[in-house]
C-alpha cells in the first residue's frame, strides 16, 4: 500500500478548472458544501479549452425581455436590433438535425431548457455575457440583424471567461490546488469519497463526501485520438489545451461507468495548416478559417470536396474538419475573390496565418502549395459556370443562390471568383474536442454498466457523453458544460449534506 504524503479534506472535489468545473463548484458551494477545485494545469494555463474559446453561447429566448435576462443592453442597442428569436423547440431541432437524431433526448432537453436560466445564474455570479455584433450579425437596411440563432459571447472571449470564473472562486474562498491532476478515484464501500492526485511529483490523497469530475475529453491525448478516432487523427494539430488527456473518463471507468455517446466522433475545424500542436493562449480560437462559406474549398487534387454553403456556418464547421482530414495530405486550401472581403471573419486578419494572394486567379492557384494547378483552374472554371446568377445574395439567410449541375454542389451564397486581387487560406483539421465519454442521469450523476448511479460521482463538461454525434451547434459546449456543472454541483453538495447527517457530523464541525 502506497503511504500518501499528504491528507486534504472537502464535501465536495472537483476535478478540473474549465467552464464546467467552476460552474459546479460554485454550485456546490450554493448547496452548502466545502469545495476543493483541483487543475492540472498550472496557473498560467488554467482553465483547459474554456481559455480557448471565442466565448460563444448559445440560449433559447423567444422576445427581447430574455434577451435582456442575459445581455445587458441599451434602449439604443435593442432599437437598432434585431435579435430575432430562438424557441427551446428551434434549439432542440437544430441539436436534433446536426447530430443526425441521436443526441440523448433527456440530457438535451434538460440542457437546452435550462440554458437561458443557468446563463442569467452565470451572470448573477459575475460573469458578463456582450451581444455578437462582429460574428454573428450583418447591417441589412440600417437594422443589425442576427441570424442562426446565436447571438451572445462570454465579454473577452474564453480568457475573460475563465479569468471572471476563476475571480469569483477566490472571492467565495473555494480553493484552486494548480499542477495537481487526480490520478484515481478512492472509493469505499462502493461509493466514491475522494480523489488521489499527483502534485509536483508527489501523490497525495483528498478525502471528500463526493466528486464531481470537469476534466474534458481525450483531445489532447494522441495515442487515445488514434485509438478511439482512427488513423491520421494522432497527427490532427490540437486547437485548445494540452491537458484533456482522458483521464476523467478513464477513472469514471475503472470505477465502473458505462461508456456513452459518440466515441469515434470529434469537434473538428478548419484550422491553420501551420499553427502549433496545441492552442496558442495568446491566438485562442483564431487560427480557426470560418469564413469558406462566401468562398471556395480545393483538396491536393485541385476539388472541392464539400458543399461549403450547405448552411451557415454555425451549423457546418464543426463536422468539416473531419473532410479535411480525409483529404490527401490532411489539408485544403479556402479560396475567395475581393467582393466578399467584408464579410470574412476577423480571424483572416491575423498575422500568424497560411495566405497566398494573387492579382489572377492562376496566379493565386500557382501559389497554393502541394495543389494541382491545372485541375484547380478547371474546378474554379466549372465552379464560375455553374453559379446560379439569377438568385440575390443575401448573406443572413439560407438564399439559395447555389450552383447549378456540379456534382459537389455549393448550395447558399455562391459567387463568381472575379474580383481581384484572389486570396487562399491553408487550413489542416484542427480537433476541438471528443464526444465520447460516460453517462449521466438528468442528475449529473454518473451512472455505472448497470444502470444505477455511483454514489458520490458526478461528471459535467466534455466528458458527459451523448449530446453530440457527427457535428454540433456553434456555441453549444459552454452551455452545456454550465448546465450539467451547475446540475452537478448542486446534486454533489446535496450528496454531501445527506451524507454528513448520515454520519452524525454536526454543521459547526463541516
Ligand atoms: C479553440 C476553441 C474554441 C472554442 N470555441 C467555443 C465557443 O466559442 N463556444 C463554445 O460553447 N465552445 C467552444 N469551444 C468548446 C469548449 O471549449 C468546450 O466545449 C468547453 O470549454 C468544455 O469545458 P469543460 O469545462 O468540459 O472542459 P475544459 O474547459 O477543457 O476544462 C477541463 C479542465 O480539466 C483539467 N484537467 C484535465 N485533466 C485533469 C486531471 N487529471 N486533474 C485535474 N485537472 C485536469 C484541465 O486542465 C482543465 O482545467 C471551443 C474550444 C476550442 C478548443
Amino acid at each position: 500500500m502506497i503511504l500518501l504524503s499528504v491528507i486534504r479534506e472537502a464535501d465536495v472535489v472537483v476535478v478540473g478548472a474549465g467552464n464546467a468545473a467552476m460552474c459546479a463548484a460554485f454550485a456546490a458551494r450554493d448547496a452548502g458544501a466545502s469545495v476543493i477545485v483541483l487543475e492540472r494545469a498550472p496557473e498560467a494555463e488554467c482553465g483547459g479549452n474554456s481559455a480557448f474559446t471565442g466565448g460563444a453561447t448559445r440560449f433559447a429566448f423567444r422576445n427581447v425581455d430574455e434577451v435582456r435576462e442575459v445581455l445587458d443592453l441599451t434602449e439604443d442597442e435593442v432599437a437598432i436590433t434585431d435579435f430575432g428569436t430562438y424557441t427551446e423547440e428551434e434549439f432542440l431541432e437544430d441539436m436534433g438535425r446536426c447530430t443526425q437524431y441521436r443526441c440523448d433526448p433527456d440530457l438535451t432537453e434538460i440542457f437546452v431548457r435550462e440554458s437561458r436560466a443557468t446563463l442569467a445564474w452565470m451572470k448573477s455570479k459575475g460573469v458578463r455575457f456582450d451581444p455578437m455584433w462582429a460574428r454573428q450579425s450583418q447591417k441589412i437596411d440600417g437594422r443589425i440583424r442576427f441570424y442562426a440563432g446565436l447571438i451572445c459571447a462570454t465579454w473577452g472571449a474564453g480568457q475573460g471567461l475563465v479569468e471572471s470564473l476563476h475571480k469569483i472562486a477566490k472571492k467565495n474562498a473555494i480553493p484552486v490546488l494548480y499542477e495537481t491532476a487526480a490520478t484515481g478515484l478512492i472509493r469505499e464501500d462502493g461509493a466514491v469519497r475522494g480523489v488521489v492526485a499527483e502534485t509536483n511529483g508527489e501523490p497525495i490523497r483528498i478525502g471528500a463526501r463526493a466528486v464531481v469530475l470537469a476534466c474534458g475529453g481525450f483531445e489532447s491525448n494522441a495515442e487515445m485520438r488514434a485509438r478511439y478516432l482512427g488513423p491520421n487523427w494522432d497527427l490532427a494539430k490540437v486547437r485548445g489545451t494540452r491537458f484533456n488527456m482522458g483521464d476523467g473518463i478513464r477513472m469514471a471507468l475503472d470505477a465502473g461507468a458505462m461508456p456513452f455517446g459518440h466515441w469515434s466522433g470529434a469537434h473538428a475545424v478548419g484550422w491553420d495548416m501551420n499553427a502549433p500542436p496545441f492552442g496558442e493562449r495568446e491566438i485562442g480560437d483564431l487560427f480557426q478559417k470560418h469564413s469558406y462559406p462566401y468562398g471556395i474549398m480545393v483538396n491536393a487534387n485541385g476539388e472541392r470536396f464539400v458543399d461549403e454553403g450547405a448552411d451557415f456556418r454555425n451549423f457546418t464547421y464543426a463536422k468539416y474538419g473531419v473532410e479535411v482530414l480525409k483529404q490527401p495530405g490532411m489539408f485544403a486550401w479556402q479560396i475567395f475573390d475581393s467582393k466578399v472581403n467584408h464579410l470574412l471573419r476577423h480571424e483572416y486578419q491575423i498575422k500568424k496565418i497560411t495566405k497566398a494572394e494573387a492579382p489572377t486567379l492562376e496566379g493565386l492557384v500557382e501559389k497554393l502549395e502541394g495543389v494541382n494547378t491545372a485541375r484547380c483552374l478547371e474546378t474554379i472554371a466549372q465552379y464560375n459556370k455553374a453559379v446560379r446568377q439569377d438568385v440575390p445574395f443575401n448573406p443572413v439567410v439560407l438564399d439559395g443562390r447555389g450552383t447549378a449541375g456540379l456534382a459537389v454542389p455549393k448550395s447558399n451564397w455562391a459567387n463568381v471568383l472575379d474580383t481581384p486581387p484572389f486570396h487562399a487560406y491553408a487550413v489542416t483539421c484542427g480537433i476541438t474536442f471528443t464526444f465520447g465519454g460516460v453517462r449521466v442521469s438528468p442528475g449529473a450523476a454518473v451512472q455505472s454498466v448497470a444502470g444505477r448511479d455511483i454514489p458520490g460521482l458526478y461528471a459535467a463538461g466534455e466528458m458527459v457523453g451523448g449530446l453530440f454525434y457527427f457535428n454540433y451547434p456553434s456555441g453549444t459546449g459552454l452551455v452545456s458544460g454550465a448546465v450539467f456543472g451547475r446540475i452537478a454541483g448542486t446534486q454533489a453538495g446535496k450528496h454531501a449534506r445527506e451524507h454528513a447527517k448520515r454520519s452524525g457530523v454536526s454543521e459547526e464541525r463541516r
